[in-house]
């Protein structure tokens, strides 16, 4: 693959790349691959629209998708932004 993936979503969250590849290994380029609610992995590409504010993997709880700079509340979590914490 030539485009870079940054995290996967699949099992209602985003997952890291490291823990994707541990849990699928090959299988996460077979676009066939369903996880266990039988979806379809979603790979996040670096170009896509992703939450200014990060996510966490769900399953090492590192972050999936790094945090970037961006006005509080700007990102899609509104009022919940985390940046009011990264301010403190
Ligand atoms: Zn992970
Ligand atoms: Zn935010």
């Amino acid at each position: 693959m030539d485009s870079k993936i940054l995290a996967w979503t699949y099992e209602g969250s985003f997952h890291c790349v490291a823990c994707a590849t541990a849990r699928f290994g090959d299988a996460l380029d077979d676009p066939q691959t369903t996880d266990k609610e039988g979806n379809t992995l979603g790979p996040v590409f670096e170009w896509d629209e992703v939450n200014l504010c990060g996510d966490t993997c769900g399953t090492c709880l590192n972050w999936a998708v790094e945090p970037q700079e961006h006005e509080p509340a700007s990102c899609l979590f509104g009022a919940d932004c985390r940046q009011f914490e990264f301010a403190q």
